[in-house]
């Protein structure tokens, strides 16, 4: 025995060296010192197809050197800001993030803004973790900044924790609110001091290249509702006015690039041996987007600019921190459909503006013949009728109400789809229920509707509109919101050192982007996830 045990010795204790060795290697030089997760807000993937060739700068860099998706979903039916962004970094979906619109998203009444006025707007709705929970749980040194013009694209994607987190507000000051803190800190008080957003008064946005560089036409009535829609574009005369209207102009993303550099100086973001977050969400895309539309001469120029902000922001990150310690991860919160309108590179020509308000008012009026009384919802858009509200295709009933009127809800619902689908350009409209039993691998609309509703408390009925149709609105904008593919399909990409360049044809979903990261930096995941590591990206 005694001689056995001592011919083990070594071996055991080999391994042990081996085991401590592997582990310090590990922890020295393969996990990343800095995540630095990138949503373009409305990023279509064809924006880096169409202007591969003049992304000279950070677009271009991470397009070429990264793993790109190509064929990758917000895999989930309201594509709007606040649910896009509950999925870029807890892998989950908004059915299990608890975030299901803008209308549910942040906003709170029981916080303030610091240094600002406007709504307060907290995390107060989104349930369970994200990757910075996991990273802190595994080691507390982890520092975190996210960082966005839109309070909702900042605070979502780190979930709940009470971390740096800053979005713009109309004054020109880069604000939080009291969820996270009481005052804002040195660094943020000294750049809002710089009074940056009033120095754009009275410049104009010109076209960053020759005009010969842009095939679009820039007299698309259709655009900015058909006021203001060519070149140039002139801020405001005023500071004040200029910093209100700062949204509108590329130099937004510019200035919200230069506060995350200043953040990751003033916080030492990268520079531990822990793995560090850094989030940043860029507005503007989404902004000019929204006004002119995906094929306009704006949005071109929109991207070229982010391209050389992001540039300039890569180069300086890299001049502190050495590039082969950061992961990037870059995505969109959702995409965009062109104006019904405009024909120019979607399939789009049957394209239309849908009117289903006759549909809600003839429900409105049988149930107030029925009793029923008005639903007494503040909603931000749709349509409130009695005992129903609709908003984005989703159709919420007030149960109580209607039972109390004695009327048979399965036969209401029967009727009011026959009603939906007599309406042109309306799909389809279905109840959670039947979704559930649909084949969720080749039903794209149905999976979507069930990563965002699981019962029919929530939606009663979802009514989808067929591809490329717009909801009839007062708004001149264009929109997105849909389960369909052109609001649906974003770009994922990865780029650093752990990561195998090239494009990859898999399905792949914005809520796989998590986990990815979570094996990148050694990380368990605290629950279980809807996404799946993407395995091939990986060295
Ligand atoms: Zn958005």
């Amino acid at each position: 025995m005694n001689r056995r045990f001592k011919s083990l010795a070594p071996i055991i204790l080999l391994l042990a060296v081996k085991a401590s060795s592997a582990h310090s290697q590990a922890a020295d030089t393969a996990v990343p010192k800095l995540v630095l997760f990138i949503t373009i807000d409305a990023m279509r993937p064809d924006y880096l197809t169409r202007f591969e060739s003049q992304l000279s700068g950070g677009l271009g860099r991470l397009y070429r050197g990264g793993a790109v998706f190509t064929n990758g979903y917000q895999d989930h039916a309201i594509t709007e800001t606040a649910p896009g962004h509950s999925a870029t970094l807890s892998g989950r979906f908004p059915v299990h993030t608890g975030i299901s619109a803008n209308s549910a998203g942040v906003a709170d009444t029981t916080v303030s803004l610091i240094d600002a006025t406007g709504l307060g707007a907290s995390p107060f709705r989104f349930r369970g973790s994200t990757l910075v929970d996991w990273l802190v749980a595994k080691d507390p040194r982890t520092r975190v900044l996210s960082v966005s013009r839109k309070d909702r694209a900042a605070i979502l994607p780190i979930g709940k924790s009470k971390q740096p987190v800053f979005w713009y507000a109309p004054n020109g000051n880069f604000t939080t609110s009291t969820y996270y803190a009481s005052t804002l800190p040195a660094w943020v008080a000294a750049f809002n001091a710089r009074r940056t957003p009033g120095s754009y008064a009275g410049k104009a946005w010109q076209l960053q290249l020759p005009d010969s560089a842009y095939p679009e036409a820039d007299s698309i009535p259709a655009e900015a509702g058909g006021v203001n829609f060519r070149f140039p574009h002139a801020e405001p005369s005023t500071a004040d006015s200029a910093a209100l209207t700062l949204a509108e102009y590329p130099w937004m993303d510019d200035l919200t690039l230069q506060f995350a550099l200043a953040g990751v100086d003033a916080l030492s973001l990268g520079a531990g041996p822990q793995t560090d977050v850094l989030a940043i969400s860029l507005s503007t895309t989404d902004a000019i987007g929204h006004r002119y539309g995906p094929d306009s001469r704006e949005l071109h120029d929109q991207i070229l600019r982010l391209d050389r902000s992001l540039g300039v922001f890569l180069d300086s990150l890299f001049r502190i921190r050495n590039q082969k310690d950061v992961v990037i991860a870059l995505t969109a919160d959702h995409g965009l459909t062109p104006f019904p309108e405009v024909h120019a590179r979607d399939p789009n020509t049957g394209a239309m503006r849908v009117n289903v308000r006759p549909v809600l008012q003839r429900l409105s009026n049988a149930l107030a013949t029925a009793g029923v009384p008005g639903y007494g919802l503040n909603y931000l858009g749709g349509y409130t009728g009695n005992g129903f509200s609709f908003d984005g295709g989703v159709l919420e009933l007030n149960r109580p109400a209607l039972a109390k009127a004695r009327i048979n809800q399965d036969s209401l619902l029967h009727a009011l789809r026959a009603d939906f689908l007599s309406i042109r350009g309306v799909a389809r409209a279905d109840r959670i229920s039947e979704l559930a039993r649909s084949d969720t691998v080749t039903d794209n609309i149905a999976r979507r509707w069930l990563h965002m509703f699981d019962n029919e408390g929530k939606a009663a009925m979802v009514v989808t509109l067929a591809p490329y149709n717009y909801w009839a609105s007062i708004s001149p904008t264009a929109q997105h919101g849909s389960p369909n593919d052109s609001d649906a399909h974003v770009p994922i990409l990865f780029f650093g050192a752990d990561i195998k360049p090239g494009r990859y044809t898999e399905f792949a979903r914005v809520v796989d982007m998590a986990p990815t990261l979570a094996v990148l930096a050694r990380v368990t995941p605290l629950e279980k996830l809807d996404g799946h590591v993407l395995q091939n990206a990986i060295k």
